[in-house]
């Protein structure tokens, strides 16, 4: 494209000559004027590619002030043409930035190189404006925080979000050591981190801010900050590590808030590995602590830690009974309890459900793990209060130790809940210590309870019949049906153990139905076989899950036409804990089975929640002292306050009362003058199968 020139010169001879030569040279002329106005004006008009101004012109207006204000709205490259160059005009000119000067008169080839060279001066800085506006453009709107330093580490520039990420503006820091500037301390030491800056400096390469850096801010706010400072080169060098640093003109530091960022993967990391319930860490995390602690014996074969596996006694019961809610509760509670019995650096975790795992590292003996694990029942066997309520647990704890030598936390966490059952079977609150000797015969619980699945119908179940008996006449009165599971390689499982598991399956409502017709039709034919005993009453436990059923009645009196039973033959058990569930469809359903003629008992009557308000709402006609009360009756004085009380209350309530668990003569005599009726126990008799009931009633 020709370039288009504004000639201004007052005199038009020159102006005339000047037009001649430049469009011999190929140029344009656009206009000739002769005066500081009119300079202006048409150079708004035409926007010329440069214009020729004369310093002297005709009018008020000299050329180097219509030059000022072209200036000020056009970038027009301006060549001056003067006739004498006297220093004082040349230095007023110049604050105009020209593009060069003319002295007239001049030749040809010196006007054309001018010109060319004037042009091309033109087009260069129109560039370089373009690109450090384009720059600034992208320094402006970028989210990332950009500062510069020249190499004495003083700011040389910080882009509007390293302003807002630091507090300071440009012009403030401008100037002043980055340290003050940048003031970066460790996340959890909180010491000052050395300054990226002055490393960049000095090893001339790219760094990584480190994880944990955080920026104080001016006004003191503390954020977390995070990418890289890199060190600039001057042109036309290309930034190598090899560079000795010697064209290194400054180093710029990107950097951004990672607060947010930090934040969720903190939250992702919290949900990944820590329960949100009781804040504990969780089974991964629990995992990933345990391979560390494998290592660390692999390592060092002195190094003992152990596992304890916890299961909460009874907490299904509470959860059911008193609500999710405050199962939760109770679950923050023991949580907080474990972390208090420990060491800070054991872990505490929770596996889900009412479990927990703790791992205690670095103990010298199977005594520690025990200490804890007896600690941990102490404490628990308090009651905790929650709400005012007073909630009884304990739990059972299965204790693995390193020293078996373990290579995978599988079998660790295998033989861990091995042990666990075991101490469950022993009964509550009891631990166990993982032995590998006994374990081979012990299967987990997962294969018991798939072999549960196949019980009923391969025939595994059998019960067993434990009799009650009149006190004052010492004569049998009645029997307890208590369920057993013949194991094919177990041998004889306790219910103790087993029904756990059935009531978390769902299979307890087979195995409960299963027992009630093989108790009814057992109970028929000892009615049938030997009338003149006084065997009566057969009494059949009940789970919860049963004793809420709202079809129970209707399935007893199937059962009874089935075997052919008077329903004044069955007394069922029930707990309160069932009751409580749902007081008042209890209620119905309990009416409706009295209504059918069945006795109803309380079983474990002390045990739970002190549900004395409702007692006299449910149509209860037995209590059942718990086991653990005639325990403690010859003990102290305050065991026989608690039995008196329950006696006296039943009695008041028009109820029977049936003593569990007598072992001892003693226990016997005292029951007796305390007027309690029934017992049963294994003074009398352990339960028994079918056949040795037999002789009993024979006898
Ligand atoms: P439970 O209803 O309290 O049954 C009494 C438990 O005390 C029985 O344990 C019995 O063997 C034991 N026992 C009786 N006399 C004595 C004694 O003098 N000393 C000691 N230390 N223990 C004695 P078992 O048979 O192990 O049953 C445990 C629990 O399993 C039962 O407690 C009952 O809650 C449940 N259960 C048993 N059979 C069934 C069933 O068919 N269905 C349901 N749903 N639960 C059952
Ligand atoms: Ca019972
Ligand atoms: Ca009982």
């Amino acid at each position: 494209m020709t370039a288009n020139i504004l000639i201004v010169e007052d005199e038009s001879i020159v102006a005339q000559d000047i037009k001649m030569t430049l469009e011999e040279l190929g140029y344009k002329v656009c206009e000739i004027v002769d005066s500081g106005e009119l300079a202006i004006e048409n150079a708004m008009k035409f926007k010329p590619n440069l214009i020729l101004m004369d310093i002297r012109l005709i009018g008020e207006m000299d050329g180097i002030e219509a030059s000022t204000i072209i200036n000020q709205s056009l970038n027009i490259p301006i060549v001056y043409l003067t006739a004498h160059g006297d220093e004082q005009t040349l230095a007023k000119a110049k604050l105009t930035s020209p593009f060069g000067y003319l002295i007239k008169p001049f030749v040809e080839q010196d006007l054309r190189i001018i010109l060319e060279i004037a042009l091309y001066k033109h087009e260069i800085q129109k560039e370089l404006i373009e690109q450090k506006q384009w720059l600034s453009t992208i320094l402006a709107s970028i989210g990332d925080g950009v500062l510069t330093t020249d190499t004495n580490q003083n700011i040389t520039y910080l882009n509007p979000t390293a302003e807002k990420l630091t507090g300071w503006t440009l012009s403030e820091a401008k100037g002043k050591p980055v340290t003050e500037v940048l003031k970066l301390i460790h996340e959890t030491t909180r010491q000052p981190l050395s300054c990226p800056i002055k490393q960049v400096l000095e090893d001339h390469q790219l760094i990584n801010l480190p994880s944990h850096t955080l920026l104080i801010k001016k006004d003191g706010q503390e954020i977390a900050i995070g990418d890289n400072a890199a060190p600039i080169y001057e042109y036309p060098q290309t930034p190598s590590p090899s560079q000795n640093g010697d064209q290194c003109t400054g180093v710029v530091l990107v950097f951004r808030d990672i607060t947010d960022y930090k934040i969720v993967t903190q939250k992702l990391h919290r949900q990944a590995f820590y329960d949100s319930l009781t804040n504990l860490p969780n089974r991964r995390w629990f995992q990933e602590r345990l391979i560390d602690a494998i290592e660390r014996v692999k390592r060092n074969s002195d190094y003992l830690f152990a596992v304890l596996f916890l299961d909460l006694d009874r907490f299904k019961a509470i959860n059911d009974s008193l609500g999710h809610l405050m199962g939760d509760r109770l679950l923050q509670e023991v949580s907080r309890c474990l972390i208090r019995l420990v060491r800070s650096f054991d872990t505490v975790a929770r596996f889900g459900g009412d479990e927990f795992a703790i791992l205690l590292e670095n103990i010298h003996s199977r005594e520690d793990a025990i200490n804890v694990a007896e600690r941990i029942n102490d404490n628990l066997n308090a009651p905790f209060i929650i709400d005012g309520k007073e909630i009884f647990t304990n739990s059972s704890i299965g204790i693995v130790l390193s020293s078996n030598g373990y290579f995978s936390i599988d079998n660790l966490i295998r033989d861990a809940d091995i042990a666990m059952y075991r101490a469950k079977a022993k009964g509550r609150g009891c631990y166990a210590i993982f032995d590998p000797i006994v374990a081979q015969e012990v299967i987990s619980a997962s294969r018991l309870e798939n072999d549960l699945k196949r019980a009923i119908e391969k025939e595994e179940l059998r019960v067993y019949y434990q009799p009650i008996f009149d006190l004052e006449t010492q004569t049998i009165q009645g029997v307890e049906a208590l369920v057993r599971w013949q194991h094919p390689q177990q041998g004889l499982i306790s219910p103790q153990l087993f029904i756990p598991i059935a009531e978390e399956t769902g299979y307890i409502l087979a195995i409960d139905n299963w027992v009630l017709e093989t108790a009814c039709h057992q109970m028929k034919q000892w009615l049938i076989l030997r009338e003149n005993s006084t065997l009566s009453k057969v009494s059949i436990n009940l789970s919860s899950y049963q004793c809420l059923q709202k079809n129970l009645s209707q399935k007893l009196s199937n059962i009874l036409s089935k075997t052919g039973l008077n329903p004044s033959n069955i007394t069922l058990e029930i707990t309160e804990t069932a009751l409580i569930k749902d007081p008042n469809s209890a209620i119905i359903i309990l009416n409706e089975l009295k209504d059918l003629g069945i006795t109803l008992s309380l079983d474990d009557f002390g045990t739970g929640y002190s549900s004395l308000s409702y007692l006299h709402s449910f149509p209860v006609d037995i209590l059942k002292i718990d086991r653990s009360f005639i325990n403690n009756l010859t003990k102290n004085k305050e065991g026989l306050e608690i039995v008196k009380t329950i006696i006296n209350l039943g009695k008041n309530l028009n109820m029977d009362i049936v003593a569990e668990g007598i072992e001892t003569n003693e226990q016997l005599e005292l029951l007796k003058q305390l007027n309690c009726q029934y017992g049963q126990g294994y003074f009398f008799s352990r339960p028994l199968p079918p056949n040795e009931i037999n002789h009993l009633i024979n006898g």
